[in-house]
């Protein structure tokens, strides 16, 4: 509680507990300061989707070893009160201070906010490239096991990276994948070029047709004109993400994504919530190390191009 002597609830606010809110917080007591880490979910929920995994540093190979050794260390670390099982619905940034309101009504404040909320995944009617029946709502490719797939054809939608995870999680399985992608998702194809089970069909524009089934048939536009019927035993998503972020002062660009340089001073945005370009692992922790040293430094009025 604050109080004349101690103005604020703790050190640094860190909204999220994902790699980079979870990395804020460990950087932060590293340095003395205390922090409160609001997550509505378990920890690093997102790296438990996560089945294979080879682009991180220390050993790792599938995402759940690296959430659990990740909560571990969080919840071992003194200087961090984690508030598991709550969001923070308005953030305001004032002269002085930074203002969370959590989900019970509850505010929080502190000199400085972590903000690493993070993205979640876009549904078909997010994207102009795809007319589907409203009410219809695929599971992301991820969620996807391989019982899903062994032996059956699958409609997926868009050319989002999980289906290069997806593939090299299940070498064995022998599946169909129909991917059907936008000229945007072109870049991201690439790393499943080669593997025989992706069939890649590069689309003008899709239709989905309303099924009482989960089997699935669509109309496919291709990028030359011509027309494909399609059918498949289910439809996935890997249409990529969209921003989430709580309402209040965060600035926000078009897309929805939270530029770290165009917010208010006294709120740091790390982590997949600040660009579409950098959403790694170590990316997160990166940014959410360094957004902690950056409320440090400016809380003593250290320069960020000081001495150390
Ligand atoms: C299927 C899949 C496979 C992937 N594979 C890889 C891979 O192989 N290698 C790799 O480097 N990256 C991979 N990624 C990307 C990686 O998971 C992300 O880059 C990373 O998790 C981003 O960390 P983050 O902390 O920024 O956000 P997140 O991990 O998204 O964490 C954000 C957290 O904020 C919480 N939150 C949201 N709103 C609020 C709120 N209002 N209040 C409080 N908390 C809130 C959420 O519950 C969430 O836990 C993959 C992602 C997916 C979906």
């Amino acid at each position: 509680m604050p109080s004349p002597t101690h103005p604020f609830d703790t050190d640094l606010l860190v909204v999220g507990g994902g790699p980079a809110g979870c990395a804020a917080a460990r950087t932060a007591a590293s340095v003395g300061m205390g922090s409160i880490l609001i997550e509505p979910d378990a920890l690093c929920r997102n790296l438990y989707r996560i089945p294979a995994l080879n682009n991180v540093l220390g050993g790792h190979t599938d995402g759940t070893a690296l959430a659990t050794a990740i909560t571990t260390e969080l919840h071992g670390t003194e200087l961090c009160r984690i508030e598991p099982g709550r969001c923070v619905t308005e953030l305001r940034a004032h002269d002085d201070r930074v203002t969370a309101t959590l989900d019970t009504g509850r505010h929080l404040s502190a000199p400085y906010a972590v903000v690493a909320t993070g993205v979640g995944p876009r549904r078909p009617r997010d994207v102009p490239w795809i007319t589907a029946p409203p009410d219809l709502a695929p599971p992301p490719l991820w969620r996807a096991g391989a019982r899903d797939a062994a032996g059956r054809t699958l409609l997926v939608l868009g050319g989002d990276r999980p289906i290069g995870t997806f593939l090299r999680a299940h070498p064995r399985v022998r599946t169909r994948l129909l991917v059907a992608y936008p000229a945007a998702d072109d870049y991201k194809i690439e790393e499943i070029r080669d593997d025989p089970r992706a069939t890649l069909l590069p689309a003008e524009h899709l239709t989905l047709h309303p099924s009482d089934t989960t089997s699935v048939t669509a109309e496919l536009l291709d990028r030359n004109g011509a027309t494909h019927s399609l059918s498949a035993d289910a439809v996935h998503l890997a249409l990529g993400s969209a921003p989430t972020s709580p309402p209040g002062d965060l600035i926000r660009d078009p897309a929805g994504y939270c530029p770290p340089t165009a917010q208010p001073p006294r709120l740091i945005v790390a982590g997949d919530l600040r660009s579409p370009r950098y959403q790694r692992i170590q990316t997160a922790l990166g940014s959410g190390s360094e957004s902690a040293l950056r409320a440090y430094y400016t809380a003593r009025d250290l320069p960020a191009g000081g001495t150390g």
